[in-house]
């Protein structure tokens, strides 16, 4: 068996401790352990979560692989400090059946650099006309928990209702886009100040909120279980926070972008900045930070969505919605929410690796930094600042709106059931 000396680490942020691996298993926290036939990490100074948990990546496998592969997709996983991706199911073919769920499942077991959990899509081919094969991806190979039509909104009323009271059967859950269509026809931009100014086609807050409010109250009705997805206005955040003192049981997540990136970055027309739902305005992003700080947004996702470069590089209208975020993520984080004082490194792991596994149900995955717990682990050096340069970057695609910006923090090390797939930055 290995064994993983990981030597002086602030285990979420507290005071430095030893965490001795001995296989696939954490077998010691504490002061001074022995290095007895262990290789050593030294941690000084650095972080120690429990390895990542994304309930939103767009893998892109099959149909794709241009922009992704499951193998470079979870290489972009591992070097975000990810241990687990749920696969989104809007792929070619759709993830409709068990047969796909459980091709993405077992090209996860291959890859080998994190845990990958299809996504079932709710309806047949994401055309909102029939309701996919819910039971059967459930009872697959592939052990189906979260459904979603994401990149497109369930909008009919009814088979919103009707996926809620079939995932109920198994405790399942419905992963909403919630983008009310008839509102968004010709959208190319959150609708507001600058949408008017330059002339774009807006997609305005009404569009998300109207979605969840229907949403959250045929969740109550049938007494299911959803999720929202991507939470992108201060309104969206209130309607939540109702549902929950109403005790709702709902669910949301925010993603990177929004908590750092404003629409006054599309007036450069860089159509990096063009991602689904839009970017909006700083007040809603003071409002969504201020969110997940007091737990109304439960947790962080990346929606990470890479596109080759033809279909970024060319005019705003023209270009696909969507920006990678595996590799950057953490650092986003720690640079709007940890630096800020607004969440603690404790607060990350429950928001980052605890919360997604749960409502995912990712067995193994988001569980405490002790004895006798799987060893997925992810070591960060939060004291480093450097410039995002997507050269490095092992997703296959480089569409980050971040760019030459520095940004704090750099995951070094990560560990998937006590195998590093990650060392010193560098993948294994
Ligand atoms: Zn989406």
């Amino acid at each position: 068996m290995t064994k993983i000396l990981i030597r002086g680490a602030r285990v979420l942020g507290g005071e430095p401790q030893d965490v001795l691996i001995d296989g696939e298993t954490i077998e010691a926290v504490g002061a001074a352990l022995s290095a007895e036939g262990a290789t050593v990490v030294e941690a000084d100074g650095k972080v120690l979560l429990p390895g990542l948990v994304d309930l939103h990546t767009h893998l892109r496998e099959p149909g794709r692989e241009d922009s992704e592969t499951v193998l470079t997709g979870t290489r972009a996983a591992a070097s975000g400090g990810y241990t687990t991706v749920f696969a989104m199911a809007n792929t070619f073919p759709v993830a409709d059946t068990a047969g796909v769920v459980e091709q993405v499942w077992r090209l996860g077991k291959e890859s080998g650099y994190c845990d990958v959990q299809p996504i079932g899509a709710v309806t047949v081919g994401l055309e909102g006309k029939k309701l996919a094969e819910l039971g059967a991806m459930h009872e697959s190979a592939a052990g189906v928990t979260v459904f979603s039509d994401d990149g497109k909104c369930v909008d009919d009323a009814v088979m919103m209702r009707r996926a809620l009271e079939y995932v109920k059967a198994f405790g399942g859950v419905v992963a909403q886009h919630a983008q009310e269509p008839r509102l968004t026809e010709g959208a190319q931009m959150n609708e507001g100040v600058v949408s008017a100014e330059l002339g774009l086609g807006g997609w305005p807050a009404v569009a998300e909120e109207s979605i969840i409010a229907r949403d959250v109250l045929l969740a109550e009705h049938v007494g299911s279980r959803v999720h929202i997805c991507h939470l992108s206005t201060a309104g969206s955040v209130e309607i939540v926070r109702w549902a929950k003192s109403r005790g709702i049981d709902v669910t949301a997540e925010v993603t990177p972008h929004h908590l750092l990136l404003t629409d006054e970055l599309v007036r450069s027309y860089n159509p990096v900045y063009k991602v689904n739902p839009p970017l909006r305005t700083e007040a809603d992003v003071l409002a969504l930070r201020e969110a997940l700080a007091d737990g109304t947004i439960d947790i962080v996702a990346t929606d990470h969505a890479p596109h080759p470069h033809e279909d970024k590089d060319c005019e705003w209208a023209a270009a696909a919605m969507g920006m990678v975020g595996l590799e950057t993520a953490l650092s986003v984080v720690q640079h709007t929410m940890v630096d800020t004082g607004l969440l603690t490194w404790a607060g990350v792991a429950d928001r980052m690796s605890a919360k997604p596994a749960e409502i995912g149900q990712a067995k193994g995955q988001g569980r405490p930094v002790a004895p006798g717990e799987p060893a997925n682990l992810t070591l960060v050096d939060p004291a480093y600042r450097g410039e995002v340069d997507p050269a490095g970057f092992a997703s296959r695609s480089r569409n980050t709106p971040y760019e030459g910006r520095e940004l704090p923090g750099r995951v070094t090390h990560t560990w998937l059931r006590g195998r590093a797939t990650l060392v010193d930055g560098k993948l294994q």
